[in-house]
């Protein structure tokens, strides 16, 4: 679907997948306005298919839309274009356990021209592709790496937008991280470096016992669908859940008094990914036994089954396909 000043989204097409041609002054390969989301359909026990809760993705595509001076697509736009892509492409939704087909929805400037300003016109595309289970091995605790040197988003950044940009300066501390033997990178707020952020492409929980609570939207961590998700299925649960701040020395003593009991990373992709241990530059140290702990996996579980049609619907979540 096109975007052009003036006329508003035109020409929406249903076509193969291909390759674009872009002009070497396209905007968006000099000033990044591109904005995505990320979004599953998995199959249902009666073999029909469902993406999970579209309508949130497309509310905060509209929030990353304002936040780069980007035109706002309608949210039954969007559901309707994810719909269109899935109902085309229905045998390639999986139909065993976790498995499903990731949809990728986007955005970027179409304007051909050099000089800084907001684009007059804009495309938006949806692609999908098969995702198999995350772990097919079993659920496996990944390692972490603070990041002290290096910040993802600072406050009146774009940190709590879905944008190109935050990913591309997030990428030369993901590879400390690698070298520092870990699988992700931890992120701390900009002025202090002390509060903690998230994960990667993933946002944390931290559980105390039977209290589960997550780092507040500070504004410059990404509103995960996976977490609002999460806070909620804590509190059926029943578990007592807050948003609150989580400092690198909660995290820290918690793990040395043992009451923090478990800590976990949410996001579309994983799910659920246990973390199992930390590093920085001034400490390392190991999250309860390191092991996938109770609380972590029953939320999981918990989460799983609303996807995959094996528990109630009971927050009208699933949206299904005709
Ligand atoms: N934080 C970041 C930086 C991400 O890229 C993602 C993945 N979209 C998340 C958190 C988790 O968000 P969601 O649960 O909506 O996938």
């Amino acid at each position: 679907i096109r975007w052009t000043e003036g006329r508003g989204w035109h020409d929406a097409q249903l076509v193969p997948y291909a390759p674009l041609s872009i002009d070497p002054a396209n905007m968006t390969l000099h000033y990044a306005q591109s904005i995505f989301e990320g979004l599953k359909a998995y199959r249902q026990p009666d073999g029909s298919v469902a993406t999970f809760r579209p309508e949130a993705n497309a509310e905060r595509f509209q929030a990353s839309a304002r936040r780069l001076a980007m035109p706002e697509l309608p949210v039954e736009t969007f559901i309707a274009a994810c719909d269109a892509l899935v109902s085309q492409d229905k045998a390639w939704v999986p139909s065993e356990g976790e498995q499903s087909l990731y949809l990728r929805p986007f955005m970027f400037a179409a304007e051909v021209g050099l000089g800084v300003r907001p684009a007059n016109e804009y495309l938006f595309i949806v692609i999908a592709s098969p995702a198999g289970a995350y772990f097919p091995g079993g659920v496996k605790p990944v390692s972490v790496w603070l990041s002290e040197e290096y910040v993802r988003a600072a406050p009146g950044g774009t940190g709590a937008a879905k944008c190109a940009g935050n990913y591309a300066a997030s990428l030369v501390a993901q590879a400390q991280a690698i070298e520092h033997g870990c699988d992700q990178v931890v992120w701390l707020d900009a002025i202090e470096r002390r509060w903690i952020e998230e994960m990667g492409g993933m946002n944390l929980y931290f559980v105390y016992g039977d209290k589960i609570v997550t780092p507040e939207l500070s504004g410059s961590l990404l509103p995960g669908i996976t977490r609002l998700s999460l806070l909620q299925i804590a509190e059926d649960l029943g578990y007592e859940v807050a948003e609150g701040r989580i400092s690198v020395d909660d995290w820290k003593n918690g793990n040395a008094d043992g009451s923090l009991t478990e800590v976990f990373a949410c996001g579309t992709a994983a799910v659920i990914t246990p973390v199992g241990s930390v590093k920085s530059t001034r400490a390392n140290w190991t999250v309860a036994d390191g092991e996938p702990g109770k609380v972590t996996m029953r939320l999981r579980r918990a989460l799983l089954d609303i996807q995959t049609g094996l528990a109630p619907d009971t927050h009208g979540w699933m949206h299904r396909l005709a």
